[in-house]
């Protein structure tokens, strides 16, 4: 396994394994790898000749109050977690090298990405999308994989990927979860011993409304769910806020308002909610 640091290598090495007729799979990070980010790798892994994950945590998605500083990082373990998953290359870049001083370019995705996430985080995708981009044209992949857990995300990165005329296959991976059901997520580990085991209610939570919407049937008042959610949710003392618990069409993320006439319609059920200074997002599809 290599690290590279720099662009130029990194599109010299890539555009050698194009002319070999390599297949490149690709997973962006922010590092700090744990479990959910494992299983990407090992997606990619099955498909491709080489993988390559790249480790940057890029300021560009972050407001000025959010985590940028204190988000956590541990190279070399992550270094340690890719060599064992047989990664061939990590990406590594610093700040400056993939935003240099007089960097003046950037990728904004109408629509998908102004409810949920974006309405609390506006500048988010915009520099989600950028990054993507950018590490997209510097590793030259073939396919991509991205995880279920950040669903928005995932839906923002395929439409500039339609839109854009992009030359790499956009592929969703599940969501890897705690015993417990919490998503795995690097920000886990801000929880204190309290929050981290109420913040396993979010998934009871949205387990709560697959039941509802599936085994029983249940078609009637949304804002029911919403509300038994909710209530869930508030039992728990640690949890301070709900930004949102809100049903979507899981393509297009259109709000879902009734639960009638929803033929072909697979719903996403997505929350954000603070345990304290703690934010986590979690979500589930309901088939249809
Ligand atoms: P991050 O390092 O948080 O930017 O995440 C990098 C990639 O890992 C994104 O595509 C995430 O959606 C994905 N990811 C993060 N947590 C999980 C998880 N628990 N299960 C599956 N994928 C995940």
């Amino acid at each position: 396994m290599k690290i590279l640091r720099k662009i130029s290598e990194t599109k010299r090495i890539t555009s050698a394994l194009i002319l070999k007729k390599k297949t490149i799979g690709f997973v962006p990070t922010m590092g700090y790898l744990h479990e959910g980010h494992l299983s990407l790798v090992k997606a990619a892994r099955k498909k491709a000749d080489v993988v390559i994950v790249s480790i940057f945590v890029n300021p560009l998605q972050f407001a000025p109050n959010e985590d940028f500083t204190k988000y956590p990082r541990n190279f070399k373990k992550d270094e340690k977690l890719c060599r064992n998953e047989g990664v061939d290359y990590i990406f590594y870049p610093d700040i400056k090298e993939m935003y240099p001083d007089d960097y003046s370019t950037y990728v904004i995705v109408e629509n998908v990405s102004l409810g949920l996430e974006g309405k609390i985080r506006p500048e988010h995708f915009r520099g989600v999308a950028t990054i993507v981009l950018k590490l997209f044209n510097i590793v030259q992949c073939s396919f991509a994989v991205f995880g279920q857990k950040d669903a928005q995300q995932a839906c923002v990165i395929k439409k500039m990927a339609e839109d854009l005329n992009v030359n790499t296959k956009i592929i969703i991976s599940p969501t890897i979860r705690e015993k417990d059901g919490l998503a795995m997520s690097s920000r886990n580990v801000y929880l204190n011993p309290e929050q981290r085991e109420d913040a396993a209610y979010l998934y009871k939570a949205l387990e709560y409304a697959r039941r509802k919407l599936t085994l029983e049937n249940y078609n009637r008042d949304i804002e029911f769910i919403r509300g038994q959610i909710s209530k869930l949710i508030k039992s728990r003392k640690t949890a301070t806020k709900i930004d949102y618990i809100s049903f979507n069409n899981s393509r297009t993320l259109e709000e879902v308002k009734t639960l009638k006439n929803l033929k072909n319609t697979d719903i996403l059920i997505s929350l954000a909610v603070r345990f304290g200074k703690v934010r986590l997002i979690d979500n589930i599809v309901i088939k249809r």
